[in-house]
């Protein structure tokens, strides 16, 4: 039996409800077995375990380890010629006309083996866990074809073989239509329905099935085609939805009982009515609005005087987010969303579980969770967000093993 005391912080972050509760100072928390067993005084857990090894946390913050449930983070190349052009004011469409864009992504894929992109998709889950993220969400969508979709699945489904990191794997053949079906926009959907999802869940290589429904992308017919499919499949829908323009994706969302709907930076009053009421969860991703140069972000107030359960996360990916900063993503969501920093570390990490439909405890400190935590060199939990996306963090632990820095 290995047991951990983590002892001497200023505050321990439990995020088992979404009040200043959960806000533990001068507390400890005994971890037995990779699982946390309790937050409560130093005396009390020294006398119930005398026997642990103590870990010194003086003058720390203890909060969960963040929970990233939106990401594209197994890709090829990064793609810093087309920021670089899209800074001095080309429009997307000419940067896509030129060979850049999402396709260009495509491209780059298909040409990679599983092993080249296990290899690239490391050092990017690395940099998660480095800033903190304990669990990541992956999605596929730049193969958009039955072979490239599969290979960058199964190199998600290896990736978790060797790292600490929880992987959950989304499928997303719709997350653009390929160059090769643009005028045959039908018949790529009959791809994914018939094709694509059979085999993604017959290898059983996805737990969610997810659509980049916008004006001019995938409609409301096709997305709701898409996501039924995966339904009958076993896969759980999610939904890029209402990121630059208003198509009522947050209510088709959740009519069809997504488990998250995500960016909604053009999201209507009845959108935010529908998430409100209901088990969707209001996923947003302000470092794509902010990489953009968009100046219109998601109503995250509106969203939570609403009612709605909001999560955060980096949207991770070589086009419009390439950070893996999740305190980067609270920053952000504190000066552009007006979240309060106490609600901003609740949806990155139980409100990222919530979109992922982790029940087990992830995403919390309550005892029977995962121990999965992260130590940060700060004596105040709003330092968080506000030391600017670069909060010192002195340690990760997952499920109770430290995993940074390596030991
Ligand atoms: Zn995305």
């Amino acid at each position: 039996m290995t047991t951990l005391l983590f002892r001497g912080a200023r505050e321990i972050l439990t995020c088992t409800a979404d009040t200043a509760d959960i806000v533990m100072r001068d507390a400890a928390l005994l971890v037995v077995d990779g699982i946390v067993h309790g937050v409560d005084t130093f005396d009390a857990l020294s006398a119930e375990a005398p026997a642990a090894a103590e870990i010194d946390c003086t003058d720390c913050v203890i909060t969960p380890g963040f929970v990233d449930s939106h990401t594209h983070a197994v890709f090829g190349g990064w793609r810093a010629a087309e920021y670089a052009m899209r800074s001095r004011g080309m429009p997307y469409m000419e940067i896509a006309h030129r060979g850049g864009g999402i396709n260009a992504s495509v491209r780059d894929i298909r040409m990679r083996s599983e092993e080249e992109l296990v290899e690239l998709g490391r050092t990017r889950i690395n940099a998660m866990l480095s800033c903190g993220t304990t669990t990541a969400e992956v999605k596929s969508g730049y193969g958009l074809d039955t072979e490239n979709e599969l290979k960058q699945l199964r190199a998600i489904r290896s990736l978790q073989q060797e790292t600490p990191v929880d992987l959950v794997p989304t499928f997303m053949g719709a997350h653009e239509f390929p160059q090769e079906y643009r005028d045959r926009r039908g018949a790529y959907i009959d791809l994914i329905v018939n094709e694509m999802i059979p085999a993604v869940a017959g290898e059983k290589l996805a737990v969610f099935c997810d659509v980049f429904m916008e004006p001019g992308v995938f409609t409301a017919a096709q997305t709701r085609r898409v996501l039924e499919a995966g339904v009958r499949h076993g896969l759980v829908p999610k939904l890029h939805a209402d990121e630059l323009e208003n198509s009522g994706a947050a209510e088709l969302a959740v009519e069809l009982g997504a488990a998250s709907a995500d960016h909604l930076g053009a999201i209507s009053e009845a959108g935010i009515a529908a998430l409100a009421q209901s088990a969707t969860v209001a996923t947003l991703l302000p470092a794509t609005l902010l990489f953009l140069g968009r100046n219109r972000y998601a109503p995250a107030r509106r969203l939570i005087d609403a009612g709605a359960t909001i999560a955060l996360a980096t949207d991770f990916n070589p086009g419009s987010s390439p950070t893996a900063s999740m305190p980067l993503v609270m920053t952000l969501a504190c000066s552009q969303m007006g979240m309060d920093p106490l609600e901003a570390i609740v949806a990155a990490t139980v409100g990222g579980a919530r979109a992922l439909r982790l029940t087990d405890g992830t995403g919390t400190l309550a005892p029977g969770a995962p121990a999965d935590l992260a130590v940060w060199d700060i004596p105040d939990h709003r330092e968080l967000p506000y030391r600017f996306g670069a909060a010192p963090l002195r340690g990760v632990w997952k499920r109770g093993q430290r995993v940074r820095p390596s030991l």
